[in-house]
């Protein structure tokens, strides 16, 4: 049997914006759970740009570590650019999204991938969100709204924790901000989804890179897009087709 020395079953894709500080465990604790996990995989995180020591945490990790890939932007350009720069670079046949910050628990990693066969894409729930209280409380109304806007069941679309068969992202085109959308995107291309519940924790290092304003002003304003795209989108079957110039 020839072995592809390039094939992994898992790539997992991670968007990096000034986490400095969270990078060494983040990576000790992936390694451990991918590790136990048992099949081969690549961790490929994208750096956005950032002015702290997070390159250089990154290089030296990747030097130790063949499976550590590194893409740096030129300079930040969001998180659903940083996503689709890794979901371009991966090569396995499974993509797991998650953050840089330690507030996703990497041991949910196995959960994800039980349901994957049965799903193209499990989304990750934090039932118990650690995050300051009017973070949770406006992300609740804003899922409440986009749910209903979009007519969607997406109960925390914000969770970056989410694995996806390859297809599913290959058949989606992504605009800034859209990475929150994911799960209705690739829905709408025909794929299922289901969502299973998570650890979430609280951030250690470092700060959020967003605030009220520029989160819910511009999901909003997402919302209507991809509500738009919802009810444009192409709907028909093909019952025959009569093609007098064919040869069969
Ligand atoms: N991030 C990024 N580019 C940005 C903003 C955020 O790559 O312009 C990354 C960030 O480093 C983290 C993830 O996206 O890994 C989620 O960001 P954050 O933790 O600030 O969001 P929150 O958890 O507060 O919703
Ligand atoms: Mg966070």
């Amino acid at each position: 049997m020839i072995t592809n020395m390039t094939h992994k079953d898992i790539s997992i894709v991670i968007p990096v914006y000034n986490e400095q500080d969270n990078l060494k465990p983040l990576i000790s604790e992936l390694q451990e759970v991918l590790r136990d996990v048992g099949r081969p995989y690549e961790i490929v995180f994208v750096d956005d740009g950032s002015c702290d020591h997070s390159l250089k945490i990154l290089k030296n990790a990747a030097s130790y570590d063949p499976q550590i890939r590194v893409i740096r932007f030129k300079k930040n350009a969001g998180q659903t650019a940083a996503f689709d720069a890794g979901f371009r670079a991966a090569r396995g046949e499974i993509i797991i999204t998650m953050d840089a910050d330690l507030q996703n628990d990497p041991h949910a990693i196995p959960r994800l991938l039980k349901k994957i066969g049965k799903y193209d894409v499990v989304c990750g729930w934090r039932h118990k969100r650690k995050d300051p209280w009017i973070k949770i409380i406006s992300s609740k109304i804003a899922n409440f709204v986009r749910n209903m806007l979009s007519q969607e069941e997406i109960v925390d679309t914000g969770c970056s924790l989410k694995a996806f068969r390859r297809e599913c992202l290959q058949t989606v085109k992504l605009f800034n901000g859209m990475h929150r959308f994911l799960p209705t995107l690739v829905k709408m291309e025909g794929f299922t989804v289901t969502q299973v519940k998570v650890n979430h924790r609280p951030r250690r290092f470092g700060t959020t890179k967003y605030n009220i304003r520029n989160r819910m002003v511009r999901a909003f304003i997402d919302l209507l897009a991809v509500r738009w795209m919802k009810r444009r989108r192409l709907n028909y079957e093909i019952e025959e087709i009569i093609d007098e110039q064919s040869d069969d």
